[in-house]
Formats: C-alpha cells, sequence, structure tokens
C-alpha cells in the first residue's frame, strides 16, 4: 500500500507549495485541501489577481522566490515543501527563452536551503522529461523514456539543464543534510486550470484552442507545428498531483528521480485528431516547419513506477483531452463576452 500524505502529516501541518498560482501548485494546492489539511502556504510571484485557483483557507503569498529572503520567510514552520515554480512554458517559450528558463536555477537554490536550514521534513522538486538526452530523442518512433537516459548527460538547453542541476541540489541535500528530497520528472501535463494561451501553453492547450478558435470564426484550418509527426506523451493533470503526493511520501524513492507521466505515445497529428473528433469538426493542416517543435520523440518508459508504486498515470488522453477542450471553451467564450477568467 502506498503512503500518502494523510498517512505522514497531521492535517494542520504546514504545507509549502512554490508555484502555487501556476497550473501544477493551484491544482496540489486544491488536491491537498481535498484531503483534508489546513494549512496550506501557496506563494508565486504573479500578482493574485493572475493566480490560476484560488482555494478556500489557502494562504495566498505573492514573492519572488528566486530571493532568499522571500524562500526563507515561505518555508516558516513548514513541514513539507513542494517546489513547482519555474519560469516555463511549451516548445515556444523554452527554445526561445533559455535565459528566463536557467534563472530557475535561483528559485530552487534558495529553497531548498532555506527547505532544509527551517528543519522541513520531505522536499518535492519538480524536475522534467527535457533532462533526458536530446540525441536519444531524433525519431519519432523513440523508444521510452527510462531514468538512466538523463546520463551522459545531453539535456535540452537551457530548461533541461536547469532541471538536471537542479536534481543534483537535491540528491546533495539528501546525502550529505540527511532532508528527504523526492523528484518527479513530469512528461507533458495538461487539463484544466492550465495556461491555453498567450505564448506558454503546451501542445494539448494549444490545439484544443485553436480547433476553438476555427470553429468559432468559421474557419476551415489550423496550424500546426513542425509536421505533425514529432510524437510525444501526455499527462492529465489528477494523476500528476497523485503521483506527487506517492512519489515524496515513498521511502524507497528518496533522492531518486522517477518518471513521471503516461506512456500513451501520440503523434501531434493524432492530437489534432482527438481534439477535431472532440469539436465535431475536420480542418485543413497546415504545418509550420519553421516553428518550434522540440525533439521528434519522447515517451515515458513506467517500468520503474510500475515496480515502485505498483501505480502509473492512467487516464486515456482522449478522456483527458475532453474535459480540458470544454474546459477551454468556457474560458474562451468568456473572454469573448468580455468576462473574466472563469475560475470554477
Ligand atoms: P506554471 O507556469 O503554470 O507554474 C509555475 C509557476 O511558478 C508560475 O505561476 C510562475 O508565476 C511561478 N514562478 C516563476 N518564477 C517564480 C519565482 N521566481 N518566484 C515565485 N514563483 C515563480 O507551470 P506548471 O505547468 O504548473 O509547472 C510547474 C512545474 O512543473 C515547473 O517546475 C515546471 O518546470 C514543471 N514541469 C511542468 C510540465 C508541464 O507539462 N506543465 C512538464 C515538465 C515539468
Amino acid at each position: 500500500m502506498n503512503k500518502t500524505a494523510v498517512d505522514c502529516l497531521k492535517k494542520d501541518d504546514l504545507i509549502l507549495i512554490a508555484g502555487g498560482g501556476g497550473f501544477i501548485g493551484g491544482a496540489l494546492a486544491a488536491y491537498f485541501s481535498d484531503q483534508g489539511f489546513t494549512r496550506i502556504r501557496c506563494v508565486d510571484k504573479k500578482p493574485l489577481s493572475q493566480w490560476y485557483q484560488h482555494i478556500d483557507g489557502v494562504e495566498e503569498i505573492c514573492a519572488d522566490l528566486s530571493e532568499e529572503a522571500n524562500c526563507i520567510d515561505a518555508c516558516k514552520d513548514a513541514r513539507e515543501v513542494y517546489n513547482l515554480a519555474a519560469d516555463m512554458g511549451g516548445m515556444g517559450f523554452i527554445e526561445r527563452f533559455r535565459i528566463e528558463c536557467l534563472r530557475s536555477i535561483l528559485i530552487n537554490t534558495h529553497l531548498i536551503e532555506a527547505a532544509q536550514k527551517a528543519g522541513v521534513e520531505r522536499y518535492f522538486y519538480s524536475s522534467s522529461a527535457c533532462v533526458y538526452n536530446t540525441d536519444l530523442q531524433k525519431d519519432p518512433k523513440v523508444r521510452a523514456l527510462k531514468e538512466s537516459d538523463a546520463y551522459p548527460a545531453m539535456a535540452e538547453r537551457g530548461y533541461g539543464w536547469e532541471k538536471l542541476v537542479s536534481e543534483m541540489f537535491c540528491e546533495e541535500y539528501t546525502a550529505e543534510r540527511g532532508m528527504k528530497t523526492a523528484i518527479a520528472r513530469f512528461h507533458n501535463v495538461y487539463g484544466p486550470w492550465g495556461t491555453w494561451d498567450g505564448g506558454r501553453e503546451k501542445a494539448p492547450a494549444a490545439i484544443c484552442r485553436k480547433v476553438i478558435e476555427a470553429k468559432d470564426a468559421s474557419k476551415h484550418d489550423i496550424e500546426i507545428w513542425g509536421d505533425g509527426e514529432q510524437t510525444r506523451s501526455f499527462m492529465y493533470i489528477d494523476d500528476c498531483v497523485q503521483g506527487i503526493d506517492m512519489i515524496t511520501h515513498c521511502d524507497d524513492l528518496v533522492a531518486t528521480a522517477i518518471n513521471l507521466g503516461s506512456d500513451e505515445l501520440v503523434s501531434i497529428n493524432q492530437l489534432v485528431s482527438y481534439c477535431e473528433d472532440i469539436g465535431s469538426v475536420t480542418l485543413e493542416r497546415n504545418y509550420k516547419l519553421d516553428a518550434p517543435k522540440g525533439v521528434a520523440g519522447r515517451n515515458s518508459d513506467n517500468t520503474f513506477i510500475q515496480k515502485t508504486l505498483d501505480w502509473a498515470p492512467g487516464t486515456s488522453l482522449r478522456a483527458g483531452l475532453e474535459l480540458t477542450y470544454a474546459w477551454i471553451e468556457t474560458q474562451f467564450n468568456a473572454r469573448k463576452a468580455g468576462e473574466d477568467f472563469v475560475n470554477d
């Protein structure tokens, strides 16, 4: 039986979620709140008006965690810390803004030090499949990536290297200073309350939005980045937060990076077909071959997580997309009607 926060914490222990105004941080706060935890502190540098979720009873602090003093304040009294804060986005963002991605190293560097000094018991770090050696991802028919494929290192420039070095920080804080750390390598997370517009959105949200926009404008075509043959796997947000909880509280996974992703591999063209199907529309596809498209193929090898937790993300892409498409359509219509962000 896997242990979770409910087995390891008292309901009034303080849980800190860095990046709690973002997509996954917000979903994690909602998840812990639903489990009955009463002291959840979310910290994010975005103004509160831009946070994706506001959850009753959750403490919300707007602060820049790349500054040491803010990390020290944030960690006060915390029993567990979850670091979901990073300057990140889809391929359009991480290929263009490598310096911003690299600078996220400051967040983890200060936060983990502050956490350890504050006596935090468990520290979770959100790593990424972008740590994997890019030489192994040149073919759309990839073999799935297993944890050992991160070394010898040839990570995604900028974003991937920052993640790899931050993973190492976690490993060493356990080895040298005894704090329990947990490291999950997320593979493309999507779902309601995710970024769906503005340049940081990832493929599932971007395609849902483009189909919705085309329908709304009675357009008959859609722009696709690359030739559409690049492959990926996509994990639904509910699987992600459940996985974070189990990984963080598994004593066999202390300071051990593990894949947290779906192993349902699809091409971007298949993703478009799902979205068209959900939107009951067929669109002509215009391939933008010079757009950012990332590696040719990437999938999660779930052997290790299956063996360790007897569990792996299980929501099918079709089912998760249906919920995501419906949510984005609501947001789109609300924006069109001049309403603010719809928060339910
Ligand atoms: P997100 O952009 O929605 O959330 C990240 C949050 O961090 C944002 O709200 C941002 O304002 C905040 N932030 C950035 N810099 C900060 C700072 N200096 N101080 C305080 N807050 C700061 O992204 P997300 O999808 O929720 O991702 C969460 C974590 O998971 C990140 O570490 C990301 O790299 C990792 N990850 C996400 C995916 C994915 O598919 N979403 C895949 C792999 C890894």
